[in-house]
């Protein structure tokens, strides 16, 4: 399932003293099985760019073809679109609002329609995809969770409607560290183990340069680059004039090397850099042994 988007732009407000383009003639073709990281600066247009993708918004024009369904046209159904593309939120945790855990995941199928056991094997599916323990969470309220499985919670909700799409707006903001690790593997799961295509919204380049095979960045609402994190990653200036930098490790990793260490600079994670260092101080010692 392929998402195309053609000659999108949106506009807030026409024809009034506050009328805002939001995006701008965007391009944009996202394979099945894809992940990608969609990242920017606040106000560049990645919220107004992910509502489209599941009818939310309406394009001032443009085309939005969901599986060779161009969802912009009349008569199309929306409830079918959102089957298929899933949205998360950010903070979708203030969306839970039932008494357990297992009735808020629940809400959505129930709301396809769908018959009590197909109900019960989707929020069972949905609660191992996200790692909760049906048996143990299914009674527990969503309230007395801590912030990152509240989230889970949230994020279940979506996947409960077995979409083939996940699409997720910035979904370890205001998490703490350990929160921030869980929600990205758990992520990276779905797409690996269940195959789901995954749009990130991010703003963290250490996230993005960690899961994502292909990187966009928007900037006032057009895609200002995208590609592989390697090459993404290359383009430094324009990623710094437009507010965006790359990771530290990678900056770090630079830097060793214009001072001549033999390190690779296309290195996006810690532990990527660790092995890098690891490296260079078992030459160092080898070569001192050599010396010896
Ligand atoms: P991002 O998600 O990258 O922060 P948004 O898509 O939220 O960007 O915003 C893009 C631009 O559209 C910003 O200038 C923002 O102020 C404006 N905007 C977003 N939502 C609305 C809205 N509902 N009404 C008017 N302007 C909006």
């Amino acid at each position: 399932m392929s998402i195309k988007i053609e000659n999108l732009t949106h506009i807030y407000m026409p024809k009034t003293p506050f009328e805002k383009k939001a995006l701008d003639d965007v391009n944009l073709y996202i394979e099945d099985g894809e992940f990608i990281a969609l990242i920017g600066h606040t106000g560049s247009g990645k919220s107004t760019l992910i509502q489209h993708l599941n009818g939310l918004l309406e394009p001032s024009s443009g085309k939005i073809i969901v599986d060779d369904i161009d969802i912009t046209e009349k008569g199309v159904k929306l409830s079918d679109i959102r089957k298929k593309v899933g949205l998360v939120f950010q903070y979708p945790e203030y969306q839970l609002f039932e008494e357990t855990i297992e009735k808020d995941i629940a809400f959505g199928p129930t709301n396809l329609g769908l018959g009590q056991e197909e109900i019960l094997v989707r929020v069972k599916r949905a609660m191992e995809m996200v790692g909760l323990d049906y048996d143990k969470y299914k009674d527990v309220s969503p309230f007395e969770l801590s912030g990152g499985q509240k989230r889970r919670v949230a994020i279940a909700g979506v996947i409960a409607m077995e979409p083939k799409v996940l699409i997720l707006d910035e979904p370890t903001a205001g998490l703490d560290p350990k929160g921030r690790e869980d929600i990205l593997a758990q992520i990276k799961k779905l797409h690996d183990e269940y195959k789901m295509t995954i749009i990130l919204v991010s703003h963290s380049m250490e996230d993005v340069g960690k899961l994502a095979k292909r990187i966009v960045v928007m900037n006032h609402g057009k895609v200002a680059l995208q590609g592989e994190p390697k090459d993404v990653f290359k383009e430094i200036d324009t990623l710094e004039e437009i507010g965006l930098g790359v990771p530290q490790v990678t900056y770090l990793m630079r830097e060793l090397k214009r001072r001549g260490f033999n390190v690779s600079d296309e290195v996006f994670t810690v532990e990527q850099g660790k092995e890098e260092l690891l490296k260079i101080f078992v030459n160092d010692k080898k070569s001192n042994m050599g010396e010896k």
